[in-house]
């Protein structure tokens, strides 16, 4: 069998080598592959960590997802919709606070009302956040579910230039049967396989950056099929990621299907973020929030694996708890401005900066799109603090050294 360490430095991967990186266990094997991801970020991508401040701004949803505590069926959860104004004053918040982005999620609706809201919010953030920091405004990703493609073309024109807008629609898993046990059928919107692979198509057609994303450790899933994940992003040629752990939610529909230990889980995800960073390279990759809820410093582990994207939570406080897709859901008592602070200490404590007042559009998305790519800061290697062990990695236009402050 190959060496480990000859593994890790392909740039091209078999399925096998795949499922190998993804069972890792070892303490020492699972530090090389978060070492050779966290390497390869710096040196395609730099060392800057990019914000999406996401405003969860309605918890009506007409699917019925199993998974997911918001989905149309828990009837014990008080729905909430943000006002228009708390909508476009929450992205203004983040303007100010110097976030380069905001991401706009809800459950998944199709009624004409709420198409219009959305694009009315699209152009009024993109015109109130432009600022002396921010001279562009506010870039915008969406989280919005399936739509039409006609839905697709207003929001994308909403916001403008193509570079400034993204959208978030998660596969899930690849696997059909997987998908189709994850999702009831027998209504008229309910998610389908062949709709979900359609709406990613149409995304791209209208000129988003696309994201999409699984879900880790699902009943019943295995390496195999978080290889097919992996070569369905290849496929789709995706420009960024968002992939979590599966955590049971109370207000599902899968409690007795039970799910993976925290401890195992945790590692899971975490391999499964360090082999897409190794497969898939220059992708945006966003360390989940559900990291967290599985360990305490769950996100700083997700850069250290090659995540380059944090999405603080700036919906207002008073909703933020009716807003659970899984149980123990980290942050929802924290006001936003807590979490700037939080977050840029422990992001620090990576051994990353924080990009404040920039896009930070897709790597993957400029080179496709043959657009210039942005000229990488040059950081001084920081200092490390805390209790987690840094890859340290000095970046110094294109020389880079790597070793290990503690490891
Ligand atoms: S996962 Fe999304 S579409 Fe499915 S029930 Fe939850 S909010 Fe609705």
């Amino acid at each position: 069998m190959k060496a480990l360490d000859d593994l890790l430095t392909q740039e091209t991967f078999s399925d096998a080598d795949i499922v190998r990186l993804l069972g890792l266990t070892d303490p020492a094997d699972c530090k090389r592959l978060r070492r050779a991801a966290y390497d390869l970020t710096t040196r395609l991508i730099g060392d800057l960590v990019h914000y999406r401040g996401i405003i969860e701004f309605s918890n009506r949803c007409t699917l019925n997802c199993r998974y997911c505590g918001i989905r149309r069926d828990n009837r014990d959860l008080e729905r909430y919709d943000l006002s228009r104004e708390e909508i476009i004053e929450s992205a203004i918040w983040a303007a100010e606070n110097h976030y380069g982005s905001v991401c706009l999620q809800a459950g998944e609706r199709r009624d004409e009302p709420f198409i219009a809201l959305v694009e009315d919010c699209i152009r009024e953030i993109r015109a109130r956040t432009v600022s002396d920091t921010l001279p562009e405004g506010a870039s915008i990703t969406l989280s919005l579910g399936e739509q039409s493609p006609e839905t697709y073309r207003r929001w994308r024109e909403a916001g403008g230039k193509t570079e400034c807008m993204r959208y978030l629609l998660r596969m899930e898993t690849s696997n059909p049967e997987l998908f189709a046990w994850l999702h009831p059928d027998g209504f008229a919107h309910e998610k389908a396989y062949e709709s979900r692979i359609q709406a990613l198509a149409d995304l791209r057609a209208a000129g988003f950056q696309v994201g999409t994303g699984g879900m880790i450790g699902l009943p019943g899933q295995t390496l195999a099929d978080l290889c097919a994940d992996i070569r369905f992003y290849q496929r789709l040629d995706a420009d960024m990621l968002g992939m979590g752990p599966y955590i049971l939610s109370g207000g599902g529909d899968l409690l007795d299907a039970g799910m993976m230990e925290s401890g195992p889980l945790l590692q899971l995800a975490l391999n499964m973020l360090a082999v897409c960073r190794l497969v898939l390279r220059d992708v945006n990759i966003a360390a989940a929030t559900a990291l967290q809820a599985l360990a305490e410093d769950g996100r700083e582990q997700g850069i250290a694996h090659g995540c380059n994207i944090i999405m603080p939570n700036i919906t207002p406080r008073p909703v933020r708890k009716r807003y659970q897709l899984y149980d123990n859901k980290p942050c929802i008592d924290e006001e936003p401005t807590d979490c700037r602070a939080c977050l840029e200490g422990r992001i620090q404590r990576m051994g990353r900066r924080v990009g404040w007042n920039q896009w930070g559009c897709s790597r993957h998305f400029r080179r496709r799109m043959n657009l210039p790519v942005e000229i990488l800061p040059l950081g001084e290697p920081p200092m490390r603090a805390g209790s987690i062990a840094v890859p340290f990695v000095s970046w110094r236009g294109d020389a880079v050294r790597t070793g290990s402050r503690e490891d």
